[in-house]
């Protein structure tokens, strides 16, 4: 999980969004508990293509978190299957949460069939009742 810059450089306001990010988009998938090591990853290489989006669009640094959890849903989609599911309808199809604003700060996972907000991006955890161990 890195945690120290191993150059030492201070780090940029752009690395800390793109930092947020990960630790948030990795809060939720813990919570799903479908962190291992291949989803991971794909949470790895959509933060390195949102470093180069925010590089050319600094003031869309706040826009990152609810980006990567974009990528990282559409690329679990394709590999595992839907992510993370709806926690709060209880009957019907199990279907995916997604994430408004699509772009735009404070991003929230939403449950459109329910017309609900279950929680903020990085806080899923605490709305599925699951509790990561710490
Ligand atoms: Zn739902």
């Amino acid at each position: 999980m890195g945690g120290m810059d191993p150059s030492g450089l201070p780090v940029s306001p752009l690395e800390q969004a793109l930092h947020a990010a990960r630790a948030l988009v990795l809060a939720d998938l813990v919570a799903g508990e479908v962190a291992d090591a291949d989803v991971v990853s794909l949470v790895e290489e959509s933060v390195v293509q949102r470093r180069w989006w925010v590089e050319q669009w600094p003031d869309g640094a706040e826009f990152v978190a609810g980006l990567v959890a974009q990528d990282v849903q559409d690329a679990l989609l394709e590999r595992y299957g839907r992510w993370p599911l709806c926690p709060v309808c209880g009957a019907g199809d199990p279907h995916a949460l997604e994430v408004e604003p699509e772009l735009g700060p404070d991003p929230h996972w939403v449950c459109h069939k329910a017309g609900v907000k279950v929680a903020s991006v990085g806080a899923l955890g605490s709305a599925t009742g699951g509790t990561p161990s710490s």
